[in-house]
């Protein structure tokens, strides 16, 4: 009786261990093959601070505790210690360290190509979705070049280059009520895009390239009706753009758990988190079937100088104080998943998300 059950301890010690082999090894083969697509979350002011709030609140585990690796990234701008969402964009999106304010410019005033732009000029697929206006700071940086984040019309003027295959978010009233008059829509219709403004036109929509523009400026909150709308976008975005050959590169911005921080409403911030884990949901399944895709989550800066100050991880409850109603300077967190994955481990630059997406795509710029 005593030496059976020696065995089962043994043989349960022998499962257990080859468990963890069989997921190190695993965890290893993720990270080692060929990245073909990148989906980059960015989830805007999110600091380590919101996604801990996020986790307890949600109580059941988030899809960012599904990630292998992690890290961070400093956000510091080119004139401040405390950057601004369209120079902490710039960085991500075009490797440069340039002024608060400024989109796809370095600071001269010279224009910085961003990752979009470069991998669809070598015949990737590209897309942009966020939950605000598409010609808001963060998507602005990956296709615009301005000296103003503010200049939404002229930003919009940048998506008839067409390095955006696929676009979603709000921001209508920048293609089709404009100062000067043009109709963008129309314009864009003309060089054979599809533009929709609602989520049945999204869905049956069967054009390559897709413009969904789902609200005159930006969408609604999470807790104001848009609940899993962010995931619906994702899945679009990703049907349109797996269908090519030649890989893709797509960005999504989870924007308002910014604006919950600056209001420093932690239940705005963690709804908004946790609806953009919703969305990383989505591009989770699709590169686990997939397995040529890299997955990353990160942001642009930390907003609020959030910390928690008590709560209860049964209840799902937290209590929080805000330390400013601006953005941090503190580091912000990296979750990767997938071929590639571990090369986004350890403290980075917020400039070498660039450098880092060619060289895994094995692209030259
Ligand atoms: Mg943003
Ligand atoms: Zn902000």
């Amino acid at each position: 009786m005593k030496l059976k059950r020696k065995h089962l301890i043994l043989l349960s010690l022998g499962i257990v261990l080859t468990g963890s082999l069989l997921l190190l090894a695993l965890r290893n083969e993720l990270s080692s093959g060929k990245t073909k697509n990148i989906i980059l979350f960015i989830g805007d002011g999110m600091g380590v601070t919101h996604v801990t709030a996020g986790i307890t609140v949600n109580k059941v585990p988030l899809n960012l505790q599904r990630f292998p690796y992690s890290g961070f990234s400093m956000t510091q701008s080119a004139d401040n210690y405390i950057t601004d969402s369209a120079a902490g964009g710039t960085a991500i999106a075009c490797g440069v360290k340039t002024n608060n304010g400024m989109i796809g410019l370095n600071p001269d005033g010279s224009v910085a190509a961003s990752i979009l732009e470069v991998l669809h000029e070598n015949g990737l697929a590209t897309g942009l979705v966020s939950t605000s206006s598409i010609t808001h700071a963060t998507p602005a940086s990956f296709i615009a070049h301005n000296s103003s984040r503010g200049n939404y019309e002229d930003i919009a003027l940048h998506f008839l280059n067409g390095s955006a295959d696929v676009f979603i978010g709000g921001g209508e009233n920048h293609f089709r009520t404009r100062a000067d008059g043009r109709d963008l829509a129309a314009e864009l219709e003309e060089q054979g895009f599809d533009l929709v403004y609602t989520l049945e036109d999204m869905k049956s929509s069967a054009s390559d390239k897709l413009g969904a523009l789902l609200a005159e400026v930006h969408m609604p909150r999470e807790s104001e009706g848009r609940t899993g709308i962010l995931e619906k976008m994702t899945k679009k975005a990703i049907e349109v753009l797996s269908r090519r050959k030649n890989g893709f590169f797509l960005m999504i911005e989870g924007s308002m758990i910014d604006w919950g921080a600056h209001a420093n409403d932690l239940d705005y911030v963690t709804s908004e988190l946790i609806d953009m884990d919703r969305a990383i949901g989505v591009a989770l399944d699709f590169a686990e079937k997939d397995g040529q895709t890299l997955v990353v989550i990160t942001a642009d800066h930390e907003t609020g100088g959030l910390s928690l100050t008590g709560g209860n991880a049964d209840e799902g409850e937290v209590s929080a104080h805000f330390g400013t109603t601006d953005h941090s300077g503190s580091m912000v967190p990296i979750f990767s998943y997938g071929p590639g994955a571990a090369a986004l481990s350890g403290i980075h630059d917020n400039t070498f998300f660039f450098d880092t997406f060619l060289n895994l795509l094995k692209i030259r710029n």
